[in-house]
């Protein structure tokens, strides 16, 4: 795949989040995707989705995810933010165990990058499923990665101005249990929820994520897929998440200010809003919504 210019301008000094990648796991193209321009035009395909953290300059760069599309969102971030030597990360935050989120950790072990001590955040069942399992146990073991706990609703101090906060969400708990993200800054706080069964679920455990959305100024929330009438041939229950229908419909009663706080992630090859010039796509628009896109710089 061609490389992406991704993050290059827009940059200032302070503290920002990179929209390194939107897909959902097996990115656009899809093994098997028999759309020719997705794999010849980088402007049509989409990595993984992932967020990179960075304090300018020279305060530190952290990375949401380590997808399959590692090596080329490690580039674009270096694109953003040059440091010598790479990977340059001071810190990874995995949301789970699903293989967009956590499978690119490989490029760090020796038959790749050989990284030396790269902290790895992860909430405690993910955590050991990496400390007991190949090949990720051998990061560990060969002082590739540097696993690290997290604990839902246990703020991370990264820096004087930076704070994460993990929490669980639920999401088909098979290997690990499943976190978002409050990512703290000076002056904004970014919310990054991936991936999620449903709004409604969450709301059982006692959370609204109406209230998540007003309470943080950008809101990067789990869009997969468009609509029901997606996945002909697959069972949607097998894979629960909530539509971008059903989530502006529910978003319907919010003010315009708390709508235009949600950029849809996790976009999956079939969704059909992410053509930018589809109706799908201008229906999410009109209504006051966005998708994020790469490269796409979110001060804080
Ligand atoms: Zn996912
Ligand atoms: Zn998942």
């Amino acid at each position: 795949m061609a490389t992406k210019e991704t993050g290059k301008s827009g940059l200032r000094n302070g503290p920002a989040i990179v929209i390194l990648g939107v897909a959902q796991d097996g990115g656009v193209p899809q093994a098997g995707e028999k759309r020719a321009d997705r794999w010849t035009d980088p402007s049509v395909s989409r990595y993984a989705a992932s967020l990179a953290l960075v304090d300018r300059p020279g305060g530190g760069r952290w990375l949401f995810e380590a997808t399959p599309d590692f090596r080329w969102q490690l580039a674009a971030l270096d694109r953003a933010m040059p440091v010598e030597p790479l990977p340059g990360i001071d810190g990874l935050f995995l949301s789970h165990a699903h293989i967009g989120h956590y499978a690119g950790l490989i490029f760090l072990g020796r038959e790749s990058m050989n990284a030396k001590d790269v902290p790895v955040y992860a909430l405690p069942r993910l955590r050991r499923f990496l400390e007991t399992n190949a090949p990720w146990e051998q990061l560990a073991r060969c002082g590739n990665i540097d696993l690290r706990g997290m604990e839902g609703g246990e703020e991370i101090e990264l820096n004087r101005s930076l704070r994460v906060t993990p929490f669980t969400v639920p999401h088909r708990q098979e290997y690990s249990e499943t976190a978002a993200f409050r990512i703290e800054g000076p002056h904004r706080t970014a919310l990054f929820l991936p991936d999620i069964d449903s709004w409604e679920l969450w709301e059982e455990e006692g959370v609204r994520v109406e209230e998540m959305i007003a309470r943080v100024d950008v809101a990067f929330l789990d869009g997969t897929f468009y609509d029901d009438a997606e996945l002909p041939g697959r069972d949607r229950s097998a894979i629960p998440h909530p539509t971008i229908t059903h989530s502006m419909k529910r978003f319907a009663s919010l003010g315009a200010a708390d709508r235009s706080k949600v950029y849809f992630i996790h976009i999956n090859h079939t969704n059909k809003a992410l053509d930018r010039e589809s109706e799908e796509r201008r229906r999410v628009e009109s209504e006051g919504f966005c998708l994020a896109e790469e490269g796409m710089v979110f001060e804080l």
